[in-house]
C-alpha cells in the first residue's frame, strides 16, 4: 500500500481559480519527492491541503493508512519548512526548536535530548543559546528543519525553502537537506521552481502546470524522456522546432506520423557535419552566450533557430554574429511530441 496517496485532488478557490485539477500520486515511505512548476501551478496550495491549512474542494489525502483530509492539521504529524523561516524571534534557537515538542507536552528530559539531537543534525549545536536575529539566512533555515524534524513526523513538508538564500548557499543546503532525508528516512515532499535544484535533490519529481500533474519520474526519466512539451522545455534547455514532413533531412519515415514538434537539446547539436549519418542544417551565427564552463551558440536557420553547447574556444575564434555554420546531429537523439507546439 502506498504510503502517502493524494486521488483526484481538486481545489476551487472563491472566484473560481482552479488552483488543483484531478491531482493524484503516491510517496513512499523513505522518498524525496519533488513538486516541480511555474509560480502559480498549485505547488503551495497542494502541500497546504497535505498539512491541513487548506481543505480540498475534492479528493482523499491517506498517510500511512489514514484518512488524512479527516484528522485534525495539529494531529496530521506533519513536519513543514516554510520559504521565509517563519522562526519565532523573540526564542532562542532551542526554544524554537522545542515548540512543537512543547505543545505536545513532551516531558522537559525527553524534550531537551531530542533538541540538542535535532540541533547537532542540523549542524547549530553551538548557537543553541542564540535569538534567530543574530543568524544568518541559511542559518535560520537550518533552525527550521530541526523543528520540523524534532517532532519525528511521519511526513516533512518543505515549500520553497531555499528561495531566499544567495545561490552557493543554496547548492550547499541543499544537499544537506537530501542527506538529513537519507539517514532520518523520513518521507519528504519538497517544492521548488528550480529546475536544476529538483534535479539535484529528489528521487522523484513530480511537473506541475496549471493545477495538473505533467509527469512524475526520476530526474533522469524527466530530463531524457519528457513527455509533454512543457515538461521538455520547463527542465533544462530544449529547442523546440515545428515538424515539417520535408524538414531537415531526417531519414525517411523516421518521424512518428502524428508528429507536429521536435525537440534537441543543446548538448546534443553540434557545430560542424559531424559523422557521415548525421544531420546537418545549415545556417548562420545569431548569437554568441559564454557561460564559464561551456558557452551557447544560437544559430539561425531556414528550419528554425538552435542553441548549442559547446566548449567555450579560446576568445580569438569566438564566433561573430552572420558566421556560415552548419549545425549536425544524431537523429536519434531528437524527441518527437504530437501535440500542436
Ligand atoms: P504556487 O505555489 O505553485 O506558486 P499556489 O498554490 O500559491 O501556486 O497558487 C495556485 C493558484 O491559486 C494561483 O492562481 C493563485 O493565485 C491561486 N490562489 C492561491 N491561494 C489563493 C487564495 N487563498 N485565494 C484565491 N486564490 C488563491
Ligand atoms: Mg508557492
Amino acid at each position: 500500500m502506498d504510503y502517502l496517496a493524494v486521488e483526484n485532488a481538486s481545489k476551487t478557490f472563491g472566484g473560481g481559480v482552479r488552483a488543483l485539477d484531478g491531482v493524484s500520486f503516491s510517496v513512499e515511505r523513505d522518498e524525496f519527492f519533488t513538486l516541480l512548476g511555474p509560480s502559480g501551478c498549485g505547488k503551495t496550495t497542494l502541500l497546504r491541503s497535505i498539512a491541513g491549512f487548506a481543505d480540498l474542494t475534492e479528493g482523499t489525502i491517506t498517510l500511512d493508512g489514514a484518512r488524512l483530509d479527516r484528522t485534525p492539521p495539529h494531529r496530521r504529524d506533519i513536519g513543514m519548512v516554510f520559504q521565509d523561516y517563519a522562526v519565532f524571534p523573540h526564542l532562542t534557537v532551542a526554544e524554537n526548536v522545542a515548540f512543537g515538542l512543547k505543545a505536545r507536552k513532551t516531558p522537559a528530559a525527553e524534550s531537551a535530548a531530542r533538541v540538542a539531537e535535532a540541533l547537532a543534525t542540523v549542524r547549530l549545536g553551538a548557537l543553541a543559546a542564540r535569538l534567530p536575529a543574530a543568524l544568518s539566512g541559511g542559518q535560520q533555515q537550518r533552525i527550521g528543519l530541526a523543528r520540523a524534524m524534532v517532532i519525528r513526523p511521519k511526513l516533512l513538508l518543505m515549500d520553497e525553502p531555499l528561495s531566499n538564500l544567495d545561490a552557493k548557499l543554496r547548492i550547499e543546503l541543499r544537499d544537506e537537506i537530501r542527506d538529513i532525508q537519507k539517514s532520518v528516512g523520513t518521507a519528504a515532499i519538497y517544492v521548488t521552481h528550480d529546475q536544476e535544484e529538483a534535479l539535484a535533490i529528489s528521487d522523484r519529481i513530480c511537473v506541475m502546470n496549471a493545477g495538473r500533474i505533467e509527469q512524475i519520474g526520476t530526474p533522469q526519466e524527466i530530463y531524457a524522456d519528457p513527455r509533454t512539451i512543457f515538461v521538455a522545455s520547463f527542465v533544462g534547455t530544449m529547442n523546440v522546432t515545428p515538424w515539417d514532413a520535408a524538414g531537415p533531412g531526417f531519414p525517411p519515415g523516421f518521424a512518428p506520423d502524428r508528429a507536429h514538434v521536435w525537440a534537441i537539446r543543446p548538448e546534443h547539436l553540434r557545430i560542424g557535419e559531424g559523422r557521415p549519418g548525421a544531420v546537418a542544417i545549415r545556417g548562420e551565427v545569431d548569437k554568441y552566450t559564454y557561460l564559464g564552463r561551456e558557452a551557447h551558440v544560437a544559430v539561425r536557420t531556414p528550419d528554425g533557430r538552435f542553441v548549442i553547447q559547446v566548449a567555450d574556444p579560446a576568445p580569438g575564434l569566438r564566433m561573430q554574429p552572420g558566421t556560415p555554420v552548419s549545425v549536425g546531429f544524431d537523429p536519434a537523439n531528437a524527441l518527437f511530441f504530437d501535440e500542436a507546439g
